[in-house]
């Protein structure tokens, strides 16, 4: 069975590419109806930041990356949290001094400045390495504060095979005796998620390619335990665009790159799965670009992840949110644009209405409040705005004259809904010898004061209602005498 884990340090937000890679470990476990695990690394003590698992779970349960296993819904392999595990990483880096593959060192900080002082680049010396068992068993007798490192082989070369990026081998000499475990008594990551994932029986190990280069020496531990190394899927980087069109690793200063950032910006969490699961991916024989998870359960494939960077274009996002906003229903778009209008909307604005008619207009939800400005007060506009080549309207006579005709009918017109206020308007045109085209256009800028509008005519004044649209023709006319 395919067993995958997203393993996040709880080190503050929900990073895009954190997200992307839980998505691709959920997808590659859920494409093979495996398990998928979510574990917290937070034995970085120093690097820890309240309310930050919070983000993590509440990121996953809004995408829908519900895991299996882990803190809340717990499983067989637990405790999932590793700084709750901390008794069970001592007893194996133990067992790997025992295997000759990891020893004490016993090193003071103040050598170890020393050592860093006389060659910033050169690492441990490997000054413990050899001590005899007597020297070790006497100085942890003493009480000395200790670490546990990595026994590197000294010649030869570790080879991997990674499943995006393929083979990759590193010359053992470039290996440097890592740190497992703390003089706290935490282990490293470097230690902790091995022991995890092969305690967890974790089949892939999705992450970011950062990893790429130290999973040689995640190798040599798996190999020293005796056990089968998991497939190893190291992700693309994600980059962002530049001002000056460049690209770079995706940071804060390329705009909003947190996911609780998109979504406060009006970009909806299906959205961001849909965009953030081609930053990477891209499916075999299909050329669609919207797709559910559940599509993406289907159809998601270790082959179809790219080894060349993808770079994050906020623009295509928008793209995406808008096609899923307007695939909305309309009780939807309500519920959720609600927490985004800051405006007050007048009790005679139809605001269903006026919604439906944003909803197909917007790009993100944040756009909502500037958008419908004018359905709930009358811009200030020039009269020279109904003046249009197009639908020829070339006096303002003939604006006048329309837009007297309109208040007529419009004053006596019995329901004020978009049906009926076109039946009423329609006779205009064989009396004013008019194109509908030419009559609308001088009423939808009389009743909008703008020129490009969500909705036509008829459709803004149902939002408006009858008060409105009458004060807002006469406003016109009194601009035109
Ligand atoms: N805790 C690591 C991180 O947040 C996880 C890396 C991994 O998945 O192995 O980067």
């Amino acid at each position: 069975m395919t067993v995958t884990r997203f393993a996040p340090s709880p080190t503050g937000y929900m990073h895009i590419g954190n997200l992307r890679t839980a998505l691709y470990a959920y997808l590659i476990t859920k494409h093979d109806n495996g398990r998928f695990i979510l574990r917290i690394e937070d034995t970085d003590r120093e690097r820890l930041v309240e309310g930050a698992v919070d983000v993590i779970k509440d990121t996953l349960k809004t995408t829908g990356l519900l895991w299996d296993e882990g803190p809340e819904v717990g499983g067989d392999h637990g405790p999932y949290v590793q700084s709750d595990r901390k008794p069970i990483y001592m007893e194996y880096a133990k067992k790997l001094v025992d295997l000759g593959a990891a020893y004490y060192c016993f090193c003071t900080k103040e050598r170890l400045e020393q050592l860093h002082e006389e060659d910033a680049t050169g690492g441990y010396d490997r000054h413990c390495r050899n001590l005899s068992k007597e020297e070790v068993e006497k100085n942890l007798a003493a009480g000395l504060p200790f670490v546990i490192r990595q026994k590197m082989p000294l010649t030869g070369v570790t080879t991997y095979t990674d499943a995006v990026f393929g083979e990759i081998s590193m010359n053992n000499e470039e290996l440097q005796d890592q740190i497992l475990m703390k003089a706290d008594g935490y282990p490293t990551y470097n230690f902790a998620h091995v022991v995890d994932d092969y305690l967890m029986q974790v089949t892939h190990v999705v992450r970011g390619s950062e990893y790429l280069s130290s999973t040689p020496k995640y190798a040599l531990l798996y190999d020293a335990f005796g056990w089968e190394r998991p497939t190893y899927v190291h992700l693309p980087l994600l980059m962002g665009k530049n001002a000056d069109g460049t690209v770079s690793k995706l940071s804060k200063r390329h705009g909003a790159v947190s996911f609780a950032d998109l979504v406060n910006d009006g970009v909806l969490p299906k959205a961001i799965i849909n965009y953030i699961a081609l930053l990477g991916w891209c499916p075999k024989e299909n050329q669609q670009e919207i797709f559910s998870l559940e599509d993406l359960k289907g159809l998601f494939s270790l082959d179809g992840i790219s080894k060349s960077p993808a770079v994050f274009d906020f623009e295509k996002l928008l793209w995406f949110n808008g096609e899923y906003l307007r695939a909305m229903d309309d009780a939807d778009f309500l519920k959720v644009s609600a927490r985004f209008i800051k405006s007050e909307i007048h009790e005679d604005i139809n605001k269903n209405k006026m919604l439906a008619l944003l909803k197909t207009r917007i790009s993100k939800l944040t756009e909502l409040d500037e958008k419908m400005a004018f359905f709930l007060a009358l811009p200030d506009y020039d009269k020279e705005l109904f003046l249009n080549k197009k639908n020829k309207i070339n006096e303002f006579d003939t604006v006048k004259t329309v837009l007297c005709a309109a208040k007529d009918v419009l004053t006596n017109v019995e329901s004020f809904d978009n049906d009926t206020l076109f039946a009423a308007l329609a006779p205009l045109t064989e009396k004013l010898d008019l194109k509908t085209g030419a009559i609308m256009w001088c009423i939808r800028i009389a009743v909008s004061g703008l020129s490009a509008t969500p909705g036509g005519a008829t459709e803004i004044m149902e939002v408006i209602g009858k008060e409105a649209t009458l004060a807002r023709i006469d406003c016109a006319l009194a601009k035109l005498v």
